[in-house]
């Protein structure tokens, strides 16, 4: 890699390109990594190991169709994300891994394609047995007391015995845990699910296909934001110590061993993502500065609800300040934060990138006062290699729309 220097400078002469406006610069060498990384590391310990990358926390189609190239699977939760995934990869790989909430007869669809579906209520279990024409392997997910999601424990047998009475094939279960991404959690629930599918299989009486362990794994991120999140952030070697041990000491001696699944968008995503904004006005408020940019917290995705991102200055990369600055976006909303107490120095006009965007932004911003950014995909030293979507526009908001019966024109 360049030089920092090298690279902020090459990053203001990409201004010919992007006309100095904010963008999104998705670093495809980097999202590579964390694929090719995190993915080594569980199989080294477990070969037989599958990503399936979580279309909702950011489903731009060229990143999709990045993790198509890398061999993923995508791990969709609507239809309309079921056909995304289609458009991006042929129909009949069977790359598709469904966990959505609302049944419809797709679901049937995707499992006479070789996908997967986790069916998580009653009545996604009885849309699937009813609209099944022929055999067909379904996945069940397991939740817990403290979730809406899945299936209970307690309910399983029940689940096992009206798929058996169908004359249909279990082929794997599913968990997602939300909340802590810690080791901890994430050896809890591997211990959990190895202990259901043993219970599983002896009940069924065959061998499952895949355990599935859901996402909500930690990215790699910098120093400033680690620490925020405290000491115990697992590196994917880590992870995959506890997780892939615990699934290879339970699978060696069998012939087939089950696939297991990670599902993982935030892990892949987040740091894949920066923005490149300008400082539009500083102004000083009691013991304060505060800077406003030409993004919002909103195209920075939910982490900055919670989290103080980090931001540098590469007009400007060494001043420092005394006195913090609280970084905000152009919304009309007071705590519209991006960072709270960056130290850095900034003035009016001066360009920063601010990282760790990528993980639950442009999919879900709307159109919120401003339209959604372009997105540019770079290589680590910010060279610019395409664009991935133009800018908004107002007909983002237009389209599709009608007044008194007539459609918007735009
Ligand atoms: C949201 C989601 C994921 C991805 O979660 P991250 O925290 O972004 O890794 C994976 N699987 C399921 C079922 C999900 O709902």
């Amino acid at each position: 890699m360049e030089h920092k220097e090298l690279r902020f400078q090459r990053l203001l002469s990409n201004d010919e390109v992007t006309n100095g406006e904010p963008v999104y610069l998705f670093n495809a060498d980097r999202f590579v990594r964390n694929f090719v990384d995190l993915q080594t590391e569980f199989r080294k310990i477990y070969p037989n190991t599958r990503i399936a990358y979580s279309y909702k926390t950011n489903h731009i189609p060229g990143i999709c169709k990045l993790v198509d190239t890398l061999g993923g699977y995508a791990e969709v939760v609507s239809s309309t994300e079921a056909d995304l995934a289609y458009y991006m990869t042929a129909r009949n790989t069977g790359r598709v891994i469904f966990n959505g909430l609302i049944p419809g007869k797709y679901m049937v669809d995707i499992l006479k394609f070789d996908g997967k579906v986790n069916v998580e209520s009653w009545e996604g279990l009885k849309c699937v047995l009813e609209n099944a024409e022929k055999q067909v392997k379904i996945g069940i997910r397991i939740g817990e007391e403290d979730s809406r999601f899945g299936f209970l424990e307690s309910e399983l047998f029940k689940v096992l015995s009206k798929i058996t009475e169908a004359k249909q094939i279990v082929a794997g279960i599913h968990c997602h845990v939300g909340g802590s991404r810690s080791l901890q959690t994430w050896k809890k629930k591997t211990e959990r699910m190895l202990r259901i599918a043993r219970d599983v299989e002896n009940i069924l009486g065959y061998p499952l296909e895949y355990i599935d362990l859901g996402g909500h794994l930690f990215g790699r991120m910098d120093e400033e934001l680690k620490k925020q999140f405290g000491d115990d952030i697992p590196t994917f070697r880590e992870y995959a110590e506890t997780v892939a041990t615990l699934v290879r000491d339970t699978y060696e001696k069998r012939k087939s061993m089950p696939q297991l699944i990670l599902e993982p968008g935030t892990a892949l995503i987040a740091d894949a993502v920066s923005i490149l904004a300008t400082v539009q006005n500083v102004k000083i408020r009691g013991m304060k500065r505060v800077a406003t940019l030409d993004v919002s917290s909103h195209d920075c995705g939910m982490i900055a609800d919670y989290k103080n991102l980090t931001v540098e200055n590469i007009s400007a990369p060494d001043l420092k300040s005394d006195i913090p600055t609280v970084i905000c976006g152009y919304t009309c909303m007071e705590e519209d934060y991006i960072n709270r107490e960056y130290m850095g120095w900034l003035k009016t006009g001066d360009r920063v990138l601010i990282h760790n965007c990528g993980a639950y932004s442009m999919s879900m911003k709307g159109n919120f006062i401003f339209p959604m950014l372009a997105m540019y995909m770079v290589n680590d030293n910010y060279e610019i290699q395409e664009i991935m979507r133009e800018r908004g526009q107002l007909s983002d908001i237009t389209a599709r729309c009608a007044i008194g019966g007539r459609r918007c024109a735009t």
